[in-house]
């Protein structure tokens, strides 16, 4: 019998396990990818270290220890570090990537560059254009998107596929920003002077939650670790009010008490900077900061509670352009249990397309991965 022929769009992260999974599994695979190079979006990851997954047991579906044994066998070792977070001790993606385009070429994946997926044909096929030519039918026993979200979309995923989808019967939740930051109603003179400063050792409150994390001044609001933490409440409160009062803890290690006693030390005469760095150890930025939200009290008491809850209005979400991932995107509903579009059958759906989101902390890659093993097995036993 031939082997099963599979196209898949997308050479990301879910695209390529895919492709890896099929190609063990005996089908003979073509990635198409319409940038000049793979996996853009994997390299950016690997500025900040390329957090992998996380320690921490999750489902079957997502073991975390199965990514870690993949990676190693790429000749990527792991580490576990701070939180719980895995990392390749090489703490970027090149290293990794390299190995695993060897790999793939070795199970024999081919890879088609400035090739993208613009839909199917009257006769259902999938249709690639190549540069600016006119798209070409690829047929193929299954097709695979694994096309991504809408954040950083100059690294290839910029969501040009929902009204593919639309149009196909299939209409996506709306794509919005994920892990991303926020516009805060700063002064413009605030926002520009301390725009790229970290407050350092912070933590941020929005609702009922509190997450300690950098937080990052940028020109127009915040962003950062804790930020992103918080930006799925945080958008959902803005969607519904049109503001979010979020609340910065400057020294989240210590209680009010405390901080007021040493405020209370220190000599009446000297300015109110002086006070709080001399004291609190707080750094011309956070000061700012605390100026910024509004009349600062003197009193000691009044002052430390004031350092554990700068509230900071956030009114808007600072888009797509820079978020870390993207939410909404092809719904569940639409899908079978084994990832294949409803609407489409012979047409299977990978990674961040899919509609769901997840804190950054390694749970973004881990789902990613495990969608395209996951959809990639289900190719395999649909085509028998
Ligand atoms: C700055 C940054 C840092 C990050 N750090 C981490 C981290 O440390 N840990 C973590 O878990 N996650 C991290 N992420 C998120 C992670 O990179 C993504 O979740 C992951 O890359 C998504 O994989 P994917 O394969 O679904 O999509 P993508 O990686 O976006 O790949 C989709 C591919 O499809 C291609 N494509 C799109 N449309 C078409 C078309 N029509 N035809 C052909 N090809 C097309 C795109 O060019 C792209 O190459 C980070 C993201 C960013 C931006």
């Amino acid at each position: 019998m031939p082997h099963p022929k599979v196209v898949i769009a997308g050479a990301g992260p879910a695209g390529l396990i895919a492709a890896e999974v099929l190609a063990r599994g005996g089908a003979e695979v073509v990635v198409h990818e319409r940038m000049p190079s793979p996996a853009r979006r994997l390299l950016m990851a690997g500025r900040g270290g390329l957090n992998l997954t996380h320690s921490e047991p999750l489902t079957d579906l997502r073991a975390p220890q199965a990514l870690r044994d993949w990676a190693e066998g790429l000749g990527q070792e792991t580490f576990v570090g701070s939180s719980g977070r895995v990392f390749p001790r090489a703490l970027k993606a090149s290293p990794l990537v390299r190995a695993w385009l060897v790999r793939l070429a070795a199970v024999g994946v081919e890879i088609r560059l400035r090739s993208t997926w613009t839909g199917w044909d009257a006769q259902g096929r999938p249709l690639f254009q190549q540069g600016d030519g006119d798209p070409v039918a690829h047929p193929a026993d299954a097709l695979l998107l694994a096309l991504g979200g809408a954040s950083w979309p100059r690294l290839g995923a910029d969501g040009g596929w929902t009204d593919i989808l639309s149009a196909a019967g299939a209409p996506p939740a709306p794509l919005q920003p994920a892990n991303c930051g926020f516009v805060a109603d700063f002064r413009p003179d605030f926002a520009r002077r301390f725009a790229g400063t970290p407050l350092k050792a912070a933590a941020l409150r929005h609702d009922d939650r509190q997450v300690r994390g950098e937080i990052l001044l940028t020109t127009q609001g915040l962003e950062g670790g804790a930020v992103y933490a918080l930006s799925a409440p945080i958008r959902e409160t803005l969607a519904a009010t049109g503001e979010a009062w979020t609340f910065i803890d400057l020294r989240p290690d210590r209680l009010a008490a405390d901080l007021a006693a040493r405020l209370a030390r220190q000599d009446r005469k000297a300015s109110l900077s002086n006070r709080l760095r001399k004291a609190l150890s707080l750094s011309p930025a956070a000061i700012a900061l605390l100026r910024e939200a509004g009349p600062v009290p003197l009193e000691p008491l009044a002052l430390a509670e004031r350092v554990k809850s700068v509230p900071v209005r956030l009114i808007a979400t600072a888009g797509l352009e820079r978020a870390i991932s993207t939410a909404g995107g092809v719904r569940f509903d639409d899908l079978d249990a084994g990832l294949q579009l409803r609407a489409r059958p012979g047409t299977w759906v990978a990674g961040e397309m899919l509609d769901w989101e997840a804190p950054t902390g390694g749970y973004l890659l881990q789902a990613v991965f495990a969608t395209g093993v996951h959809a990639a097995r289900n190719i395999l036993a649909g085509l028998g």
